[in-house]
């Protein structure tokens, strides 16, 4: 049983007993692992505060074979998170990272992409960054390095690519964006909605991890309310329930003075908003 050397995000940690913590952390390098911190809770421990809800920290470990927990023997702190100001809507951002990454994923699965993504959200949102922005970004990336991200640009029912429809159909249960041709011969089976080729593009571009649009881009309030319900539907599904954050969602999508604002707004004017049939986002 040989020590590993890993940079990881806390993304769980539960009582043991008295002294000690089980901690479930993403690693950079293997992925989700579950281990056991001993002495955790004594004041003086070996893991230098490290193993907070969120912390940045290196760790040492040892991987124990089959379904037994790893054991933690050194961490140290690289980074903790902090709210900025006295809003909450970041914290609760920063929660809603953590248990999407801790429930998307699967132990010993290594995804250094998704952790340099998990890493940018935290970072950003403890420097005051605008938290629906990367709430968007976190869910739309996240879906795309896992696999799961919706079809943008083609259509799911006749595999043909979306080309100049102003309004189309999204079934996140078909996986996607629906032709008009598609929609006008067969209506869609609920749970269905109408979006347009701007919030499309928006989401390629949120989808995408490090792109250089997404910084700046600007969604008026119709499309964040469209895309909070689409990928509500989305993340619901995926999840077989909704995600415990999900009930802080309101306050993490409102725009408050307080906050820090873009320095500019997205080069592409986004059409208006559609006038389809969209529900409220669920409460
Ligand atoms: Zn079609």
């Amino acid at each position: 049983m040989s020590a590993e050397h890993a940079t990881a995000l806390v993304l769980r940690c539960v009582d043991f007993s008295e002294s000690s913590l089980v901690v479930t952390l993403f690693t950079r390098e293997f992925g989700k692992i579950e281990a056991l911190a001993k002495g955790a809770k004594r004041l003086k421990n070996p893991f230098d505060s490290a193993l907070d809800l969120m912390s940045l920290c290196r760790i040492v470990f040892l991987r124990k074979s089959s379904e037994a927990l790893d054991l933690i023997t050194e961490a140290k702190l690289l980074r903790r998170f902090r709210c900025p100001g006295r809003d909450l809507a970041p914290l609760y951002a920063g929660y809603y990272v953590v248990e999407l990454l801790r429930d998307l994923t699967a132990r010993y699965d290594p995804l250094p992409e998704l952790f340099d993504l998990a890493n940018s959200a935290l970072e950003s949102l403890s420097l005051g960054q605008p938290v629906w922005r990367w709430v968007f970004r976190w869910e739309l990336a996240a879906l795309r390095l896992l696999g799961h991200l919706p079809s943008l640009e083609t259509c799911v029912v006749c595999g043909q690519p979306i080309q100049g429809d102003r309004h189309l159909g999204f079934n996140p249960l078909q996986g996607g964006v629906v032709c008009q041709p598609c929609r006008t011969a067969q209506p869609l089976p609920p749970p269905s909605l109408t979006v347009d080729q701007g919030l499309l593009r928006s989401m390629a571009v949120l989808s995408e991890p490090g792109h250089a649009a997404a910084d700046r881009l600007e969604l008026d309030s119709a499309h964040r309310s469209q895309l909070r319900h689409l990928l509500n539907q989305v993340i619901c599904n995926l999840l077989g329930r909704p995600p415990r954050m999900h009930a802080y969602l309101a306050l993490m999508m409102q725009e408050r003075p307080g906050r820090k604002t873009p320095a500019a707004t997205f080069d592409q004017p986004l059409p208006p908003a559609p006038t389809g049939p969209i529900g409220p986002p669920p409460t």
